[in-house]
């Protein structure tokens, strides 16, 4: 498998009134040619100032990179300046957002929203380009694309926007494309139809997809790789199947354990949810970040951060309960699940 992407021991802090919050710490995992890898964690977990990380795109006064490196083409995107950066987003990186009605230009013709990235990084004509922004409509299943052309973003539902939102992304045919929780301000039935609609395009255009979510249930639909962010570690990774199947990780079977059912009556109902909440980021655990939350904590856990262990290639996880040293035996921790 090729690899488009790959982040090495990133660390990201910010400074604020109260200290330096440490938001990223060490995280590592790459996205391969034509797959999604999703990113999923709890709020505050590192996923969103990864990607914003990722596109430059970090409040430069207040944050702080202070090790990593982002590799994409073989360069480091970190090492980009402004500029150079700026050819890259929309063009060869995409971002869709969370929210389509702040993302979307209010006083501007949909049609003229995607046309900007073409004007901007290609040298389609003006005809070229309109006929592109309709295929493009078209391709996301916006119907009349003639007449939407012309409309202003308040003039179509939520659902439509998100689907301009992954048309403006794709216009011009970026390698990857980075979703914060595209579906999050939508309602369920929409949420399905644009899942359906990212999986479908990046079957179709190849495309590789780094999707962010605090959802289990986007990342079963759509992903093929995972990789499970806690207290701005990523604390297991591995392919969807092999993490479903096969989670090593205490909050990861916690997170699986508080997938949201789809009750009958359309809502969404949380199992069991994890207790406890994740630790002040200002002065992080020097141990394994989920050790005040974790029923197998162990007396090193909260020493010393747990290494990597790889169950297979592709699956790996932060935890003592698998290192020998560790005195517990690991079957009360199985035993668990
Ligand atoms: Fe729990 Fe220890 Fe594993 Fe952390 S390292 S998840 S505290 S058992
Ligand atoms: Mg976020």
């Amino acid at each position: 498998m090729e690899r488009l992407l790959e982040v090495e021991d990133l660390h990201v802090s910010f400074k604020t009134y109260g200290g330096e919050v440490q938001a990223v710490r060490g995280v590592n995992f790459h996205v391969n040619k034509g797959e999604v890898l999703a990113i999923v964690g709890e709020s505050g977990s590192g996923k969103s100032v990864t990607a914003k990380t990722i596109m430059g795109l970090l409040p430069k006064k207040v944050s702080r990179i202070s090790s990593g490196v982002v590799t994409f083409e073989e360069d480091d995107l970190l090492t980009y300046s402004k500029k150079e950066m700026q050819k890259v987003k929309g063009s060869k990186i995409s971002l869709i957002s969370q929210d389509p009605m702040t993302s979307l230009n209010p006083t501007m013709k949909i049609g003229h929203q995607i046309d900007e990235s073409l004007k901007l990084h290609t040298d389609l004509s003006k005809m070229e380009r309109k006929s592109r922004v309709l295929e493009l409509l078209t391709l996301v299943g916006i119907p009349n694309v003639e007449e939407r052309y012309s409309q202003y973003p308040h003039e179509l539902s939520g659902g439509m926007r998100q689907r301009v939102l992954i048309a403006v992304a794709l216009a011009c045919e970026p390698q990857l494309i980075i979703a914060d929780e595209p579906t999050t301000a939508l309602d369920v039935t929409i949420q399905a139809q644009i899942l359906d609609l990212l999986k479908d395009l990046q079957q179709r255009l190849d495309t590789s997809i780094l999707i962010i979510t605090h959802d289990l249930g986007v990342v079963a639909e759509v992903a093929q790789r995972v990789a499970v962010m806690y207290a701005g570690v990523v604390v297991e990774s591995g392919s969807v199947e092999e993490i479903f199947a096969n989670p090593n990780h205490p909050y990861t079977w916690g997170l699986l354990g508080s997938i949201p059912k789809q009750r009958q009556d359309g809502a969404r109902e949380r199992l069991i949810p994890i207790e406890g909440t994740p630790p002040d980021l200002f002065s992080p655990p020097k141990g394994c970040p989920f050790a005040a939350r974790c029923e197998y904590a162990m007396d090193i856990c909260v020493e010393k951060m747990p290494d990597s262990t790889y169950l297979t290639t592709d699956h790996a996880s932060k935890c003592w309960l698998n290192d020998s040293r560790a005195k517990k035996p690991k079957e009360v921790a199985m035993a668990g699940r």
